[in-house]
């Protein structure tokens, strides 16, 4: 409906076109700038609200320095009220150039081209007031090859490519997304209230059951108690056999056992003939 071979066109509604009057109304003989969220279907691309250059933005007769954050937050504040499932979104940025100044700068280069990476593409303008008000358009590839751009104002073309987000969906999503959250809450106090039983297997346990100061404020739920014993089960018969035959020993037998074993012992031993002498 909208495709034109080979050609780029720009549509921008009544609103875009009174957001730019209002832009650079508020700042006569400086530059400013205007960003603009819109769809991109084949080579039309749509618009039909825009940022203004923010709140700390500087304003000079040569250049404008638009608020990063100000303008991409309330681009995609803005963008959030359509429906992009006829295309893909893109971005948009159109500034005042001073008289005389027909062509981007060489300034502008950079970022035309950074913001056309980004989206595969964009179409970027300037304004004129010279003495009439005029927005001129060009297509702006990858590499910074420059197209110039037809423009026409069509409230019923844009609304038609670029329709509002139904109410419906909004609400659906936004309800299920609070069930969602309130389900989880839900669960989270559940697990919270289910009976707790003191960590019994930490007695039984091998490795903590002489520690009972580091585990006597630890309290696990029967799930995780169950979980711990099938973990622990193994290495502790194994230690119990252990521990075991280390008390069937006398005294001097495991003196003895300790002395070959331990390399600290040794090490500590050997330290010590060293300083007797
Ligand atoms: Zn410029």
């Amino acid at each position: 409906m909208f495709q034109r071979k080979d050609k780029y066109h720009v549509y921008i509604t009544h609103n875009t076109y009174r957001g730019m009057l209002l832009e650079v109304g508020r700042h006569p003989g400086n530059e400013s700038i205007i960003q603009m969220p819109g769809i991109r279907i084949g080579n039309d691309f749509f618009f039909d609200m825009v940022s203004d250059s923010g709140i700390n933005a500087t304003y000079t007769p040569t250049m404008c320095e638009k608020d990063h954050v100000y303008a991409d937050h309330l681009s995609t504040r803005l963008s959030e009220y359509y429906d992009f499932s006829n295309g893909k979104l893109t971005v948009s940025q159109v500034h005042r150039h001073p008289d005389g100044y027909l062509h981007f700068s060489h300034g502008d280069h950079p970022a035309n081209i950074k913001l056309a990476q980004q989206f595969g593409g964009v179409v970027n303008g300037l304004i004129f007031i010279d003495p009439e008000f005029r927005i001129k358009f060009w297509y702006i590839d990858e590499n910074g090859d420059e197209t110039e751009v037809e423009y026409e104002i069509n409230d019923k073309a844009v609304r038609a490519a670029m329709p509002r987000i139904a109410l419906r969906r909004l609400k659906e999503t936004v309800e299920r997304n609070e069930a969602a959250r309130k389900a989880a809450k839900k669960q989270s106090v559940e697990r919270l209230q289910q009976p707790k039983i003191k960590d019994q297997s930490a007695q039984d346990c091998p490795i903590c059951s002489g520690d009972t100061r580091r585990r006597k404020n630890i309290w696990i739920t029967e799930q995780q108690m169950h979980c711990r014993r099938q973990r622990y089960r193994p290495k502790q018969n194994r230690l119990r056999q252990k521990l075991q035959k280390l008390l069937s020993w006398t005294i001097r037998q495991r003196k003895e056992h300790l002395r070959k074993t331990s390399w600290t012992l040794k090490r500590f031993r050997r330290r010590s003939d060293h300083t007797r002498f």
